[in-house]
């Protein structure tokens, strides 16, 4: 429906899309924003609440230090400006879950301004996405409606966590740039460990802002698309309001500024309420807080313990490994992942690293992921040792079994844990390397076989591949492919 230049046709013209969006990353920490609550997911409801968190009158907040150092750390990493003074505001609005009824956040002096981040699209194209603000706020409780007739249950473990609010500038011009735009946000939180990223547990939620404008024009009137919770319905709910806009605008109609959520049952949005304006908020500096300070000294320290992020490790496993974007791309996606690659190429021995590298590269992408996908296995919990993997690459380097056997040799290793050496000596897999043999096994097969040689040598040529399998047939698979081709055209 988009076109390679984003734009969207209507029946009369052409469309821009305009997404920005607001990100919610919960702060992995062991306590809560302002009080000592733990904030472990899926405790039994209201197990996890304190007296501040409850909004008890004569309750003092006291800010987490580790909380704002998560922060910090993520503004490096996303690249923004760290304010040295930040303020927390109360954000007035009245809410069942919401027990103060204010949440503390962060409104006209954020901890961050600015920053960006680099999307991967298709075809190894990137694209940076400016950021506006990141600020640290307060998350509510949770209300459920449908477990009782007429009640409505309030669950407080989550009123008072930590969350950053991530806001992007309005530069996402399709759905497929703000999928892209949430999968390496989550990537880099990840990395950093500020956020578990995890969206079904609710760790990580966006709230898609969404218009439409002639190209060129002003901004246009946007829908909020609040608290979606994975990338697919995020792509989802976009292209449905996107659909919703463009015929209300070919019609000649006004796109109503409010907030709607996704039903990712229906597959539609619908409005949830008209969109409050900040006014209505009545913000005000938070009289029980201090501003908060951020000397450039904590900021230095913070910085000096900053992980290598996903776009420098790609950067790093092209240059050093000589992989393909394409390969390099799907291993630093998760840390884990990457660590677990770097761990295999260190453990190789063979004297070639980067050919090492490439086939390790190639092994874990098909091989292993492939076998991991079909098992349910997690790459924490491989079956075999990662000393292992790298013995099978460099058996297929030094030419003691072929990457054919290897797959056989692969399967077994998973089943059994033994290591690969152990597996080509019982099963007698060992690859034949030995000329004479070859040679013998050759010279056997032309003699059986006088009026296909004649053809060959008549100009038949693609009766080698025939010869080529005869061979391995005989020698059950295991003769070197090279020395085949080799002796057998010295010979026809
Ligand atoms: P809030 O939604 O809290 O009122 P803002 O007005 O600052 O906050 O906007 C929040 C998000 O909406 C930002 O990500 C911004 O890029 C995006 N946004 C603002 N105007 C538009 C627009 N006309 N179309 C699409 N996105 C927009
Ligand atoms: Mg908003």
């Amino acid at each position: 429906m988009t076109d390679n230049t984003n734009l969207v046709k209507g029946n009369t013209g052409l469309w821009e899309v305009v997404i920005g969006l607001e990100v919610h990353a919960q702060v992995s920490s062991k306590a809560k924003l302002f009080s000592g609550s733990a904030t472990e997911f899926g405790a039994d409801p209201n197990t996890q609440v304190n007296f501040l968190d409850a909004g008890m009158p004569g309750m003092l907040p006291v800010i987490n230090g580790y909380c704002v150092d998560q922060a910090i750390k993520t503004g490096l990493g996303l690249n923004g400006i760290l304010n040295l003074v930040s303020v927390f505001d109360r954000k007035n609005y009245f809410y069942a879950d919401l027990p103060t009824g204010y949440q503390i956040s962060q409104f006209t002096r954020p901890i961050v301004t600015g920053g960006y981040l680099d999307i991967d699209l298709e075809d190894e194209k990137t694209k940076r996405v400016n950021l506006t603000r990141i600020h640290i706020e307060q998350d509510a409780g949770k209300s459920t409606h449908d477990l009782h007739p007429s009640l409505s249950y309030i669950d407080l473990n989550r009123a008072g966590i930590a969350l950053m609010e991530i806001v992007s500038e309005p530069e996402m011009r399709s759905s497929q740039e703000a999928m892209a735009y949430v999968k390496k946000l989550r990537s880099i939180l990840r990395y950093l460990g500020s956020c578990d990223g995890n969206m079904e547990q609710g760790s990580l939620r966006a709230d898609a802002n969404i218009s439409l404008r002639r190209p060129g024009e002003p901004l246009g009137t946007r829908a909020e698309i609040k608290n979606v919770n994975s990338v697919r319905f995020l792509g989802q709910a976009i292209e449905y309001e996107i659909q919703r806009q463009l015929e209300i605008l070919e019609d000649g109609g006004e796109i109503i500024q409010e907030t709607r959520l996704f039903d990712h049952i229906k597959g539609e949005t619908r409005s949830m309420r008209s969109k409050e304006d900040a006014h209505d908020y009545r913000y005000f500096p938070d009289p029980d807080l201090k501003p908060l300070i951020l000397t450039q000294e904590r900021i230095e320290k913070i910085r000096t313990t900053m992980p290598e992020l996903p776009d420098d490790k790609k950067s790093r496993f092209i240059n050093d490994y000589g992989l393909s974007p394409y390969d390099a791309s799907v291993l630093v996606a998760e840390q884990e992942t990457a660590f677990y690659y770097e761990d295999v190429v260190k453990a190789s021995t063979s004297t070639d690293k980067r050919q090492a590298a490439k086939l390790i590269a190639n092994w874990l992408i098909s091989e292993v992921f492939g076998a991991m996908n079909k098992q349910s296995v997690s790459i924490s919990s491989l079956p075999f040792k990662k000393n292992d993997l790298a013995t099978l690459v460099d058996l297929i380097i030094d030419g003691t079994i072929s990457g054919k056997i290897a797959k056989d040799v692969f399967i077994k290793m998973w089943e059994t844990g033994k290591s690969p050496k152990d597996l080509v000596k019982d099963l007698g897999l060992q690859q034949i390397s030995d000329p004479s043999i070859i040679e013998k096994t050759i010279e056997q097969i032309l003699n059986d076989y006088p009026d296909k040689v004649a053809d060959y040598r008549e100009g038949k040529v693609q009766l080698f591949g025939f010869f080529v399998g005869l061979v391995m047939k005989v020698l059950q698979g295991k003769a070197n492919p090279g020395l085949v081709n080799e002796i057998l055209k010295k010979k026809l």
